[in-house]
């Protein structure tokens, strides 16, 4: 299994930004100041908290400014490639496709204008498994319904069918979000100084069933208008200027129930997206949440791939049913964090990779330091709510406030020992009234 300290980066920062003419001038877009710092440095820090390290940038329109500004990476501990757009436009693939002495057989392709937070690690999973299977490229989707922009993907049973950006169906609920992955060797078809854009790869490998998709649950943020500058400065200052206090929510037990495992006779998580139910008013108390002020992090252990009884994909098929579910009925969840790890290999293990001793399976409390690597968050007012001795203990550890959801009872409460919760409820509706308003 290849982590993201095996991928390399292309990152298209060529465009001129021609919308944003009052903040650019005569700067990249890739470099218009948002809250005292050039744009992509935001982005960078999301990619180098993933572990990657190797970048190759695509440069056009004031080449010299990027390179001035990032150098060969080494103040950041990453090592930075560039490649030169050169006189003629070339579009998206055409830039790519000038750089092919520099990728790597594989490699993640974004856009030096866009934030996209997403899970990364899932990325390079999905694509590895896909080229298992035939694909070649992997495209990142979210259910639009022409919210942002047009809608180009067609997907069904959780596959991309078609995408098509000049030709747009009612079919096509989806978008194509801006992160992808690809084989090196699909740009060989083209000339060296040939002009065109990436979306004829990509529609190509979409009606040949070539292309895998990965459903991403979180909007992103561009700079390409005055508004949408406006948008992200906001939010840039809300998520790391000012700080929030956190909500860190156990799953199964808080948020769905804990379903019947006929093959281990035993109570146990969800091990497939048709097993997961919410529990009663999981949505209206995680809306309360927001709406008093906090953010809301799924916390979540999830052993299930590593011991065989199902595989990691469905594991993240099953979170983003939950996450897509939960924000159609208006409650957002701000970012999820599990651990998939287990500690031994069992005699079902298949996807052997997931074992082996981490940080993060709780009772250690590396999912909540995860959560505070990416946000400012105001620890001291936050809490960690779950059904369970490890969620009090992890959220302990943290010196987070803790809320025991269900009955404590006496043989538990030995268990608990020093990690006592500091409050008792009754279920998740319960522990959302019962927080303090902190806005
Ligand atoms: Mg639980």
């Amino acid at each position: 299994m290849i982590s993201p300290a095996d991928v390399q980066v292309v990152v298209l920062m060529g465009g001129l930004g021609t919308r944003l003419k009052e903040y650019t001038k005569e700067c990249p877009k890739s470099l218009v100041d948002v809250c005292g710092r050039p744009f992509f440095d935001h982005q960078l820090d999301l990619l180098t908290a993933w572990g990657f390290h190797k970048f190759l940038f695509l440069i056009g329109y004031r080449a010299d400014m990027i390179e001035d500004h990032y150098g060969d990476g080494r103040d950041r501990n990453i090592s930075i490639q560039y490649s030169y757009d050169g006189e003629k436009l070339l579009g998206t693939g055409g830039a790519v496709r000038r750089a092919y002495d520099l990728l790597e057989d594989d490699f993640l392709l974004i856009y030096g204008d866009s934030f996209m937070d997403i899970d990364y690690a899932e990325t390079i999973y999905r694509y590895e498994r896909g080229k298992s299977r035939g694909a070649r490229a992997l495209m990142t989707v979210l259910r639009n319904n022409n919210r942002f922009d047009k809608s180009n993907v067609v997907m069904r049973e959780g596959k991309i069918v078609l995408y098509d950006k000049h030709e747009p169906t009612p079919e096509m609920e989806y978008i194509d979000y801006g992160v992808c992955m690809y084989e090196k060797s699909l740009f060989s078809a083209f000339g060296e100084d040939e002009a065109f854009d990436i979306s004829v790869i990509q529609h190509d490998l979409s009606v040949k069933g070539q292309m895998t998709a990965q459903i991403v649950t979180k909007r992103f943020y561009e700079i390409g208008s005055p508004a949408s500058y406006k948008e992200f400065s906001g939010y840039v200052t809300r998520r790391f200027e000012e700080s929030h206090p956190a909500v860190f929510l156990d799953r199964d037990g808080v948020i769905n129930s804990i379903v019947w495992n006929d093959d281990i006779d035993q109570l146990d998580s969800p091990m497939k997206v048709s097993e997961f139910e919410f529990l009663p008013g999981a949505a209206s108390a995680i809306k309360t949440f927001k709406e008093k002020g906090y953010y809301v992090f799924i916390v979540t252990n999830q052993p299930g791939a590593a011991k065989g009884k199902t595989d990691l994909a469905t594991l993240y098929d099953i979170n983003t049913y939950m996450i897509s579910s939960l924000a159609g009925e208006g409650a957002e969840i701000d970012d999820l964090f599990m651990c998939p790890h287990y500690t031994k290999e069992l005699p079902m293990t298949k996807e052997s990779f997931l074992i082996r001793e981490c940080n993060c399976r709780k009772p250690k409390p590396g999912l909540i330091y995860r959560a505070m690597r990416k946000y400012s968050i105001d620890m001291s007012r936050s809490y960690m709510i779950g059904d369970s001795c490890t969620d009090m203990a992890a959220g302990a550890a943290a010196g987070l406030r803790t809320v025991f959801i269900g009955d404590l009872k006496c043989d538990l409460c030995k268990k608990l020992g020093e990690e006592m919760p500091m409050f008792i409820a009754k279920d998740i509706v319960d522990a959302a009234s019962s927080v303090e308003d902190v806005r």
